[in-house]
């Protein structure tokens, strides 16, 4: 069982909801008022990009961050938003890479892998997703190894502290129906065999520092598994993240006692 050696990270995606800044500065004053006493855990918050500015210029007790982002500084790209847009409206981290965006919007590995690099190059964190499509596959390693070698190939060790890793198999997310969470036991095996690329490509040492989250229908009563069992640092959280106190809860679930 796992000893808690690093400060649990929770990333709440809030996806595209909810429809109105008036909603989305209620529910996030709601988790700021619940997580206000909790320093055991770090929260970061990722609303839709309209809320982001909002947010900044409120005090929160947690980070701020985005959804995606682009991978030119500036330009004729329209509809995009830069990296140092988000810089600059407070944003700390960015999740790069979600299944949703690969799914519904053709996002490939190679425009993810771009994605990556250039939030790091602003000095963003990129949340950065790796999992493999169908449950049970025989070649979930060889997926995961794949897209390590692809998204992670212009990462320095040095840069290596700057990033977090999210175990996010594709057939767990909530938002299909009936679906049910990885195990404890599949999000293990897929975190040791993730560590042990990490420490091929960077060196054990350096592997160790790296936050691995899981992410994949994680709720306040299993939270507490997945980082005792399951050996993640942390979780990115959708559907439970938009109910204040069940978000709440499941923050304070994540501090082993
Ligand atoms: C996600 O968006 O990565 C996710 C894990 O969503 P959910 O918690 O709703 O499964």
């Amino acid at each position: 069982m796992k000893t808690q050696n690093k400060k649990p990270l929770l990333i709440a995606n809030w996806k595209m909801n909810p429809p109105s800044a008036k909603e989305a500065l209620a529910l996030a004053k709601k988790v700021d008022q619940g997580i206000k006493n909790i320093s055991d855990v770090q929260v970061v918050l990722c609303p839709p990009f309209v809320y982001i500015p909002i947010f900044h210029a409120e005090k929160f007790n947690f980070l701020l961050g985005a959804q995606n982002c682009f991978w030119q500084k500036q330009g004729a790209f329209t509809g995009e938003i830069s990296p140092a847009m988000l810089k600059n409206l407070g944003c700390s981290h960015v999740i790069i890479g979600h299944s949703e965006r690969k799914n519904y919007l053709s996002e490939t590995y190679e425009v993810i892998r771009q994605k990556v690099k250039a939030s790091l190059d602003v000095g963003l964190i990129p949340v950065v997703c790796i999992g493999e499509k169908a449950q049970g596959s025989p070649n979930a390693k060889r997926e995961l190894e794949l897209q390590m070698q692809i998204l992670l190939a212009d990462i320095s060790r040095t840069q290596s502290s700057k990033i977090v890793l999210v175990y996010e198999p594709e057939w767990a997310i909530s938002s299909v129906k009936g679906v049910q969470a990885a195990t404890p036991q599949d999000c293990e095996a897929a975190i040791s065999f993730m560590k042990e690329v990490l420490a091929r490509k960077w060196g054990e040492a350096s592997a160790k520092g790296i936050h691995i989250l899981y992410g994949g229908s994680v709720r306040k009563e299993n939270i507490r598994e997945f980082i005792e069992k399951g050996g993640a640092d942390g979780a990115l959280v959708g559907a439970a993240s938009l109910n204040a106190q069940e978000f709440v809860s499941l923050v304070k679930e994540s501090i082993l006692g």
